[in-house]
């Protein structure tokens, strides 16, 4: 994923206009300071132990996007009758959720959220982490699932500036090598042209901003202790999950492996627009969803409802069903 789209665009352009990617950084920010902060908010950070470690889902707001746009290659009766049965509407929001691991060794945040990217509604993870009593300048390591502006949008400021300061960036050899090439060719992607530019621009500056601070990890190996990379290409090329581990206790952080708990979730062939390549992305969520399901593993959703931790249960029609788990009260 992904970008805020409002149905008007995306019944109109037909495909996913690019909004927000598009507008040059400065505008949004500008937009962002004239806009009245919300009155309330709920505190959005849940605290959870996995064996010694210690962890933290932090919500860095929600984006919104139709429901059609996770269901690109579908007729509208088919997509209506899943919204029907998982009581949702054709504009959904998808939660993004940003895992924190203390190992006792490193302070690691997964992903960085939307930043300034993405409208009004994301870019709150910086100020959730304060009601943590976190600093961005606590974060020693910075591990990027793929290159996605709702992912490293925060790696930076309006200005341009890095927001944690102190962080090792950590990205596949594969996501870095493949955007920072001198052109990006997305043959397959299906989201229309605006998109696709969108992603590329992104990606660039993102990346350029930490490109001092990078350090570039093979599949299947260890990035920090107790952190291991597991290769799910289709949504981008280098895309990872992780498998994080501390003693018996692991969970499986799918990133956007899966985007909906109900769509793509009851359908894992359903194609998203926004995979680089929709047919290697449904045979990864298919495969790698069925053997997280197999082995009864404890999954980690980006942009499932907030706090993002649960299990699937196979449906008897194919799919899984998302069997969220109890809150920890006592951590
Ligand atoms: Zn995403």
């Amino acid at each position: 994923m992904i970008h805020s789209l409002s149905r008007r665009a995306f019944l109109k352009t037909a495909t996913v206009a690019a909004i927000a990617t598009t507008l040059p950084l400065t505008l949004q920010a500008t937009t962002r300071a004239q806009t009245p902060a919300t009155a309330t908010r709920n505190a959005t950070f849940y605290r959870f132990k996995l064996g010694t470690f210690q962890l933290i889902t932090f919500s860095d707001g929600i984006l919104n996007a139709p429901a059609a746009a996770f269901a690109g290659n579908v007729t509208p009766e088919q997509l209506q009758a899943v919204l029907r049965q998982g009581y949702q509407s054709e504009m959904l929001t998808p939660d993004c959720n940003i895992l924190y691991v203390d190992t006792g060794s490193n302070k690691v945040l997964i992903d960085s959220g939307s930043g300034i990217l993405n409208g009004e509604t994301v870019g709150k993870l910086v100020s959730n982490l304060a009601l943590a009593g976190l600093s961005p300048a606590d974060i020693d390591t910075l591990i990027i699932t793929h290159a996605h502006g709702d992912h490293i949008g925060g790696l930076t400021d309006a200005s341009g500036k890095l927001v944690f300061p102190n962080a090792r960036y950590h990205i596949s050899n594969t996501e870095w090598s493949f955007w920072t090439a001198p052109t990006v060719n997305l043959p397959n992607f299906k989201g229309g042209e605006e998109l696709k530019q969108g992603f590329v621009t992104v990606a660039k500056q993102q990346l350029g901003a930490v490109k001092d601070r990078v350090t570039r990890f093979e599949m299947n190996q260890e990035i920090i202790p107790g952190i291991t990379a597991i290769a799910t290409p289709g949504h981008t090329p280098g895309h990872v999950a992780l498998k994080i581990t501390s003693g018996d206790a692991s969970i499986i952080h799918v990133a956007d492996v899966v985007h909906t708990h109900t769509i793509n979730l009851w359908n894992p062939s359903w194609q998203p627009i926004f995979d680089a390549d929709p047919e290697q992305a449904a045979a990864t969520r298919q495969s790698f969803l069925t053997q997280i399901a197999g082995d009864r593993a404890l999954m980690f959703a980006y942009h499932f409802p907030f706090p993002g931790i649960g299990h699937l249960i196979p449906r008897a029609a194919g799919g899984f069903d998302w069997e969220p788990v109890q809150w920890q009260f006592e951590v």
